[in-house]
């Protein structure tokens, strides 16, 4: 028997997506693709995003992140308004007992869409909303890159960590539930860990993480057995779905084994990203670009100051 697998989940990228009122919108052509088989890209272009600009280029590349339409966000929607029509109808019925459901269900909706008539799908993703995930995206890319520090020099790890949990503002903290440092410090203290207080932060991080994401209540991933629209092809095998695109990069950032991230070798840049290859040192290049501009960038300055490649390996290692 086969275990489930990410690869057949399918979304669609939006080449002819725009900006209005901020939001986005995603126009009229979708062209499909398996983002199972694009994960370090989807992770890199996500450590892109910081502005408009930046969340417009992500969604026609790679297709809206669907937070406004993630599955507990639809059903509470649905169920509001199916409690808003029980409500409704039983309360007109008192007064007057041949009233047609119909029309009380075309008043609820109109009353919780009333601009957009039956059409209850959201008109866009917010901006804010993709740039917030993608803040915290990068943080958690962060979490897990000095999680991994810890196993290679944990003396450089402890330093870094305390420098970053130092760094993140309180809303932040709340988010990622280590706001009351002190009371952590103190749990800490009582349990008895051979890891130093930051290092347990790092992972309390993940773990609060892992478990929203896997928390009945967000419904956002199952599985389903595949079925063929073609006869005699085979079916059956387990595949996972998802509920939109930002469920899939939490999925594969979080899961055991998959990408590490790594800090691009050029000090100007320092941005996190997923390297195709082991000994990759650099952001990779934008897309339709050959060469990592980082590493044109660093080369340059390497060879004006003399110094030769070597020598930066043994620095950054
Ligand atoms: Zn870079």
């Amino acid at each position: 028997m086969s275990g489930p697998s990410i690869y057949h989940w399918g979304w669609m990228r939006r080449p002819d997506a725009r900006i209005e009122d901020g939001l986005i919108i995603d126009g009229v052509k979708a062209e499909p693709y398996h983002p199972g088989e694009y994960q370090k890209d989807i992770l890199n272009a996500i450590q892109r995003i910081s502005d408009e600009a930046t969340a417009l280029d992500f969604t026609r590349q790679w297709g809206i992140l669907g937070l406004a339409t993630s599955a507990p966000e639809v059903e509470d929607h649905f169920s509001q308004i199916n409690g808003a029509i029980t409500f409704v109808y039983a309360a007109r019925k008192k007064e007057n007992p041949d009233i047609d459901i119909k029309s009380i269900h075309r008043e609820v909706l109109e009353f919780f869409n009333p601009n957009r008539g039956c059409n209850l799908t959201p008109k866009g993703e917010p901006i804010s909303a993709i740039i917030h995930f993608a803040q915290r995206i990068k943080y958690l890319s962060e979490a897990k890159r000095l999680l991994k520090l810890y196993q290679e020099d944990e003396t450089e790890a402890s330093y870094e960590a305390e420098e970053w949990i130092s760094g993140l503002s309180i809303e932040w903290r709340k988010v990622f539930d280590i706001e009351n440092i002190e009371f952590l410090q103190k749990q800490y203290e009582r349990g008895c860990s051979n890891s130093d207080f930051y290092h347990y932060l790092l992972s309390l991080i993940i773990k609060a993480t892992r478990f929203s994401f896997s928390h009945r209540s967000e419904r956002g991933v199952w599985v389903q057995l595949y079925t063929s629209p073609i006869a005699g092809r085979p079916e059956g095998h387990p595949v996972i779905q998802f509920d939109g695109l930002f469920r899939f990069i939490q999925y594969i950032l979080l899961v055991d084994g998959g990408p590490s991230p790594k800090r691009c070798a050029d000090p100007k840049c320092g941005q996190l990203f997923f390297p195709a290859k082991a000994d990759q040192e650099y952001c990779p290049p934008p897309p339709g670009v050959k060469r990592s501009r980082c590493e044109n960038r660093h080369g340059q300055w390497l060879r004006r100051h003399g110094i030769s490649k070597p020598k930066l390996k043994k620095w950054t290692t």
